[in-house]
């Protein structure tokens, strides 16, 4: 099969002929037909992630056809249109069982890190991994339902519980992620600011719903948040940045706020004084990817019309190299997708 294969951590993306991977007991061998490329594999690629060196196939954004059901597996046939989740777990301990697999006890890493990836004709995911795809959505659009949508409907549906009526920020809302959260935040009836660096994000935004969307560096987000919330602050905070704009953006929450951290790309470390937690009763929590049932609900979100995954452009898998240097530079609107 053809794949784009990194040698070792740093180098360059390779065309190559490699042999078609086997499944094993409990995994299917699945047909890429689409695979998303974002930031994920840019940090991997850079050796930031738990790969061993090597070389490796990256992608973990994955749609395609089922081709081949190890011995054990049962329910896929071939030819069966799949999405796909992308950690792997375990399906046993307490997290697996009920529904929270994706902070399993035994975390076995993320599809196209620990085990190759869809950077290639064929891949190789465990059963559980997989999630039926209906014809009504087309496979570049089934590959960005797990990360960029899955994600913020994980974080903004089940960990903020967010509510009609209630006012929202959403950090880095002109990203992959930040556009489809900005999406289900207006589905599940909030008003939304978006956040983000230049006018074609910000226009982005908007156009995802976002009633008001801002710059910080032209307008600090906890005064613009004041402003609108007429001194209150706002119900519910998205973060997709980082420490970069946490301490803004916790000032902008009203008391009884909910902040939900779902990426820290701009550092590791942010002082809070706990006396404002406390005394405004804010909730802080955390939030990781989605489940393979709420997968299922992000589907026929899709399927009725209520979420409409945003998809930048489809090209050949050979041009890999390229959509990653779109990546890094952080102009693209929705996520670009190789159809190997
Ligand atoms: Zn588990």
């Amino acid at each position: 099969m053809r794949a784009m294969v990194i040698e070792d951590f740093g180098g360059p993306l390779v065309a190559r002929e490699v042999p078609i991977p086997e499944p094993g007991v409990d995994e299917v061998l699945v047909r890429v037909r689409a695979c998303a490329v974002d930031h994920f594999d840019v940090a991997i690629r850079k050796g930031l992630r738990e790969r061993a060196s090597g070389p490796h196939i990256l992608g973990h954004e994955i749609s395609g056809e089922v081709a081949e059901s190890g011995s054990g597996v049962t329910g896929w046939t071939a030819g069966d249109r799949v999405a796909t989740t992308l950690y792997l777990v375990c399906g046993e301990c307490r997290w697996c069982r009920s529904g929270r697999e994706t902070i399993c006890e035994n975390f076995g890493g993320h599809v196209g890190v620990a085990i190759p990836g869809g950077y290639a004709e064929y891949v190789v995911l465990p059963a559980r991994n997989l999630v039926a795809l209906p014809d009504d959505i087309d496979f570049p659009a089934g590959a960005i339902l797990a990360n960029a949508v899955g994600t913020p409907y994980h974080a903004l549906k089940y960990r903020m519980g967010l509510q009609p009526g209630e006012r929202l920020i959403v950090t880095g809302a002109g990203g992959g992620v930040g556009l489809h959260a900005v999406q289900v935040g207006v589905m599940l009836g909030a008003e939304v600011m978006g956040v983000d660096l230049g006018q074609a994000k910000l226009n982005a935004a908007k156009k995802m719903g976002a009633t008001r969307a801002i710059d910080p560096r032209i307008q600090p987000v906890d005064a613009a948040a004041k402003q609108w919330t007429d001194g209150a602050g706002v119900d519910g905070v998205l973060e997709l940045v980082g420490p970069a704009t946490m301490p803004r953006t916790l000032a902008s929450l009203s008391k009884g706020g909910r902040m939900v951290i779902v990426g820290s790309h701009t550092g590791t470390e942010w002082t809070i004084d706990p006396g404002d937690v406390y005394r405004n009763e804010w909730e802080i929590k955390g939030s990781r990817n989605v489940s393979a049932a709420e997968l299922a609900e992000v589907i026929q979100l899709v399927v009725d019309g209520s979420l409409t995954p945003v998809v930048a452009g489809t090209y050949p898998l050979e041009e890999a190299e390229r959509l990653q240097k779109n990546v890094v530079a952080g102009k693209l609107i929705g996520r670009e997708v190789l159809v190997p």
